[in-house]
């Protein structure tokens, strides 16, 4: 499944190099997780802006050239890479070659940008602002964007403390801090050195700044190697895997711990695998 850092070396793969183009013609495939929500032929000639993304969500703007009518208004397009989807931008007009899980195609003046999703859980949403129904519903359970300044240390702490949830789950659960997927949370509590059963509300608020300060450098880590693995700009699954090399529990049940030697674990919370050290990692 595509995390947020995946979501992020998708986005600079391409922003740059789309902005400014025109749209040319809209192509859609079978149908994705929620409708376009808009006809396909409202998007030709808009101008798209500045690629942003908010958690695992890309916000494309398009623009009209000029302004006109309501339906000639501003907007943009929400996009979601759901559990199998990746987005490729070719500077060629791909959309003569269609394979079978092509369902989403952007021609433009600069290339070709295509969502490629075999599962079809990802989307592809018009709104007609990002902070306007239906991009708004979509990102508004959303925690804090884990590089987000305004997350302090003290303010990660206040949000956990109420919570009586492990403090894995709460990571995973998204509504405080974005991005901590699977992987991360389990590598961001190794580096920690905290036992991801620990109940939230148990958690110190020296151990909160440590915790948070693990998620960012778990989530920048994954990102430098993210990028080295995606030069093609072409498969995000790749990156996954680039930092799986490196993870320190994740993946590693029954293995030696290399800190301590303790013999790595896996457990299950809220029906999702947890690796841990019990010899690194205390409640
Ligand atoms: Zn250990």
């Amino acid at each position: 499944m595509p995390e947020l850092p995946e979501v992020e070396v998708t986005r600079r793969s391409f922003a740059e190099r789309i902005a400014g183009a025109r749209v040319l013609a809209v192509r859609l495939g079978s149908p994705l997780r929620w409708p376009l929500g808009c006809a396909p032929q409202s998007l030709v000639g808009r101008r798209v802006g500045a690629v942003t993304r908010r958690g695992k969500y890309l916000w494309l703007p398009l623009a009209p050239v000029e302004p006109g009518p309501p339906e000639r208004s501003d907007g943009g397009l929400l996009m979601h890479l759901g559990m199998s989807g990746s987005l490729a931008f070719s500077d060629t007009a791909a959309l003569a070659s269609v394979g079978k899980h092509d369902h989403f195609d952007l021609a433009t003046s600069r290339g070709t940008l295509r969502l490629t999703d075999p599962r079809r859980f990802g989307a592809v949403v018009w709104s007609p602002a990002i902070d306007a129904a239906p991009a708004a519903t979509l990102l508004a359970r959303l925690g804090a964007e884990p590089f987000d300044e305004a997350l302090t240390p003290a303010v990660f702490h206040a949000a956990l403390r109420p919570r009586r949830t492990a403090v894995k789950t709460a990571l995973l659960a998204g509504d405080i801090i974005v991005g901590a997927g699977n992987i991360y949370a389990c590598e961001a509590l190794f580096d920690a050195g905290i036992d991801p059963r620990l109940r939230c509300c148990q958690l110190s608020r020296p151990r909160a700044e440590r915790l948070l300060a693990s998620v960012r450098k778990t989530l920048s880590r994954a990102l430098e190697l993210g990028g080295s693995s995606l030069r093609d700009f072409r498969d995000t699954h790749g990156s996954d895997g680039a930092y799986q090399l490196e993870a320190r529990v994740y993946g590693r049940a029954g293995l030696a711990c290399e800190s301590c030697g303790a013999t790595v674990r896996r457990i299950l919370q809220g029906q999702r695998s947890t690796f841990f050290c019990p010899g690194c990692q205390k409640r």
